[in-house]
């Protein structure tokens, strides 16, 4: 069962997700110990470095400029700023800085030559310093990879199926394309999905097969709870059971054995009590601070303190992979080319997007 494997099936899936649960989890829990130190978990940072006014459609997200919803939007931060809040995770426990833009994707010019600073900027802290931007082309992904991005995160959401009820302003394909570009450099993946938006289980497994076929497997798997929104299309979606996140949980550690298997979103409503199930079902990695990109999380002190009941160790950086080396801008051997790359624009009706759309404040 330990082994990892690139032709799960979704029948296969099922099954484990659907086992019961104590068994279950004594399989996920043994899968961890063989592949991981069960004390140790990753603290990651996710600073929202622009925030708002995306043009996509995702349902789930208060930031699609379309919804009306209560969010602050933002410029994109200045260096000087991500650096400060960089060295005050570090100093809080933390081994890796996400940075968010809420941009559809990235487009060559002052924006991105900025983003690339800020990389170079946190690798020099050694930190590990992942990205989450949108799409991009493989001389971007090239140009991440140069500055020293340790990771790259691009979600696949949830299965190919249920996405087109979710978006409409992108295709599945997208977001493998993009997968498929982070992976031509050196730069690893972390790539996961949101549960609780209506989604059936098939659907969970549908996401869980397509992630768990990418050969190699995604070096980290966020997985997500839903947190619904006032004015997104799924606002009235109805919380999560915490059996439903241990079983993700537990599920995606088995199809998924190398894994860091990260608890994000969601994670202030569960208990300390459903989160150390989470981690003894093989979740290894969680998002500190007291935000994540615009929905609350909890306090990075509350996750020291839920640490220490645990027995729990934050993982050091570059654990399970080198410092990559940071490239000065001046020596760089890539240039923007400037590329339009033709992503796609299913723009099919949803009609919860719609409503929400249409809805005034
Ligand atoms: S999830 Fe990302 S791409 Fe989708 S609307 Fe939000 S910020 Fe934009």
């Amino acid at each position: 069962m330990s082994e990892i494997r690139h032709n799960w099936t979704k029948e296969e899936i099922l099954e484990i997700y659907n086992k019961p649960l104590m068994e279950l989890l004594y399989d996920a829990a043994t899968v961890h110990r063989k592949h991981h130190d069960p004390n140790t978990v990753q603290v990651s940072t996710l600073l929202s470095i622009k925030t708002g006014g995306c043009p996509e459609d995702c349902g789930y997200c208060p930031q699609a400029a379309r919804y009306h919803t209560d969010i602050e939007g933002n410029d994109l931060m200045s260096v000087q700023q991500v650096k400060a809040q960089a060295l005050r995770a570090k100093s809080a426990g933390s081994s890796r800085v996400c940075m968010g833009a809420a941009w559809r994707n990235v487009k060559d010019g002052p924006e991105f030559d900025e983003v690339l600073e800020m990389v170079r900027t946190i690798n020099k802290l050694e930190m590990e310093v992942c990205c989450t931007l949108g799409m991009i082309t493989e001389n971007q992904a090239k140009r991440l990879a140069e500055a020293g991005l340790y990771a790259y995160n691009h979600n696949l959401d949830t299965s190919e199926e249920y996405y087109k009820e979710v978006i409409s302003t992108r295709g599945y394909e997208d977001r493998l394309q993009t997968i498929e570009n982070v992976r031509k450099t050196n730069v690893t993946v972390c790539s996961g999905g949101i549960i609780g938006m209506g989604e059936s289980t098939e659907d969970r497994a549908g996401m869980l097969v397509a992630l768990s076929t990418l050969d190699p497997q995604p070096e980290s798997v966020p997985i997500n709870a839903l947190v619904a929104v006032e004015g997104t299309p799924m606002e009235d979606q109805e919380p999560v059971e915490i059996w439903e996140m241990i079983r993700m949980v537990a599920t995606t550690r088995i199809v998924m054995p190398e894994t860091q298997v990260r608890l994000s979103a969601g994670r202030t409503s569960m208990s300390r009590e459903g989160q150390a199930m989470c981690f003894f079902a093989g979740a290894n990695s969680i998002f500190a601070g007291d935000k994540l990109l615009t929905t609350p999380n909890p306090d990075v002190h509350e996750d020291m303190q839920m640490f220490h009941a645990l027995g729990l160790n934050p993982q050091k950086p570059f654990t399970k992979k080198d410092q990559p080396q940071t490239v000065e801008a001046e020596n760089s051997l890539f240039q923007p080319l400037g590329e339009k790359p033709k992503w796609s624009r299913p723009g099919h009706m949803i009609p919860r997007n719609e409503m929400a759309k249409q809805k005034s404040k």
